[in-house]
């Protein structure tokens, strides 16, 4: 039986947790594991704002990123205490990577412009950096196993930024690559959240990756014949909890969840699972456990296809949503009228989120970063346009809720005055979802938790 484990940042965040992580990894016993490596805490936000401030050609700025980058990961290498072979060879690892990093940046200053594809290449050095550290680790706890680079193993489409798996070519990959070695009695680790394009080129899966390539070497494994235990998504909290503990301190584990409930807490902003780790596990019934590095004796909680219990399991907070009120007297029953709203977000590539409608509008919610000029063009040709933004999205999470009587009037009296914007219930049984102001969505969180859990 192999599990596939994922660490994330926090668990990986300095030379002493990722030396607690190779002690967790090997006295966990059983057969060995595929470990799946985020960047280190921050590292990726920091590329981010390393990319950004190469463009802008802020040559100062950008050079003490690139030396704090490089004086970090060689400080967790230090802290690691390797064998004289093992640290060299990390530090000509890192050398490699910070070279590489140094060229991008250059490269996106000389340009002026960042591409998708550069950019991307830059983003995926956290993983690259970490995964080889973590392995090393791992080897002088004195467990063997093996680096494998992850754009050697994850084959993706070239969609930069947000690459989407092609699922049969990374089974190939990893019956080739991985397999064998596991079989061996090998720990095979790599990178999460990096893959590779058709043409080699590095993608990312999108922020928060990780999780989702963990979830497809699972998937890979259990289709070239391996049998996979679960998918453990290793982080800083105790598991999924009935709210995020930062907003609502409050929160308590939920030990366990349906995959679909999981689904729609990772969709409506429960950070600790990203919405795509589901889908590759569901579909094979591979369960998906979510655990504390910092308290491995925390069983956490485990998603799997069905979960005991009806009623409100958590609820969850989504900010940086825009909402656009899509109105026009001329839409009484029009028919046609929304298959016609919905193809200028379509055209436009922008994924709609909540939707609610009336008689004469349609009110829709996006994220705030995507680019709306396009559509509200394109509408304005036939309807009345406007919009909102700054709004948050609030989801009540649990199974049952469409049948359960009273549920919305328990959310709407618990969230009291706060101005509701709008709201969608009904579209599907595990969640009642609603759109407040950014600014009173924490209070409203916090008293939908106060109602259901406290
Ligand atoms: P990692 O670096 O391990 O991937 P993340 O920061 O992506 O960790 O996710 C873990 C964080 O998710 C927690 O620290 C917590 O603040 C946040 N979070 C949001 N909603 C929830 C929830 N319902 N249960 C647990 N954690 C949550
Ligand atoms: N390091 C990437 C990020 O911060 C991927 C991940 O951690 O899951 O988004
Ligand atoms: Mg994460």
């Amino acid at each position: 039986m192999t599990d596939v484990l994922k660490f994330g940042g926090t668990s990986v965040g300095s030379a002493e947790r990722i030396l607690d992580v190779a002690r967790l990894v090997r006295t966990r016993g059983g057969d060995p594991c595929l470990v799946v490596v985020s960047a280190m805490a921050g590292v990726t936000d920091f590329l981010v704002g390393l990319r950004n401030s190469s463009k802008d050609k802020e040559r100062a700025a950008t050079e003490s990123k690139l030396d704090e980058l490089e004086d970090r990961h060689r400080a967790t290498l230090d802290g690691l205490v390797l064998s004289e072979g093992e640290a060299r060879s990390c530090a000509v690892a890192i050398d490699e990577e910070m070279r590489r990093c140094r060229e991008l940046s250059l490269g996106i200053s000389l340009l002026e412009e960042i591409s998708p594809r550069t950019s991307d290449a830059l983003l995926a050095i956290g993983e690259l950096i970490c995964s080889r550290l973590v392995a090393a680790a791992l080897r002088a706890s004195g467990g063997e196993s093996v680096w494998i680079d992850p754009r050697e193993i994850l084959a993706t489409n070239a969609s930069y930024g947000a690459a989407l798996a092609d699922e049969k070519e990374t089974a190939v990959r990893v019956a080739l690559r991985v397999a064998p070695h596991l079989a061996a009695g090998r720990t095979v680790v790599t990178g999460g959240f990096v893959g590779a394009a058709p043409d080699g080129s590095t993608t990312t899966l999108g922020r928060g990756g990780s999780d989702y390539s963990a979830a497809l070497f699972g998937a890979a494994l259990h289709d070239v014949g391996r049998a996979v235990g679960r998918i453990e998504i290793w982080t800083d909290v105790d598991g999924i909890l009935t709210a995020d503990p930062r907003i609502v301190p409050a929160a308590r584990l939920v030990p366990e969840v349906s995959y679909p409930e999981a689904a729609e807490l990772a969709f409506f902003g429960a950070k600790v699972l990203h919405p795509a780790t589901i889908r590759p596990a569901v579909a094979r019934g591979i369960p998906v456990a979510v655990r504390n590095s910092f308290r491995p004796e925390c069983p956490g909680t485990v998603v799997r296809q069905d979960a005991p219990g009806n009623g409100v399991r958590a609820v969850a907070m989504r900010r940086g949503v825009t909402a656009l009120f899509v109105g026009s007297p001329r839409m009484l029953l029009a028919h046609g009228y929304a298959a016609k709203v919905f193809s200028v977000f379509e055209k436009h590539g922008v994924p709609v989120d909540v939707i609610a409608t009336s008689e004469v509008s349609i009110s829709i919610t996006v994220d705030e970063k995507a680019s709306l000029e396009g559509v509200v063009r394109d509408l304005s040709e036939f309807a009345e346009v406007s919009l909102l933004p700054h709004l948050a999205v609030i989801s009540v999470v649990g199974k049952g809720l469409r049948s359960t009587a009273g549920v919305a009037v328990r959310v709407f009296g618990a969230v009291g005055d706060v101005n509701v914007v709008l709201i969608s219930q009904g579209a599907s049984d595990t969640n009642v979802t609603f759109v407040v102001d950014g600014n009173d969505a924490p209070e409203a969180l916090r008293r939908l938790h106060r109602e259901f859990f406290e």
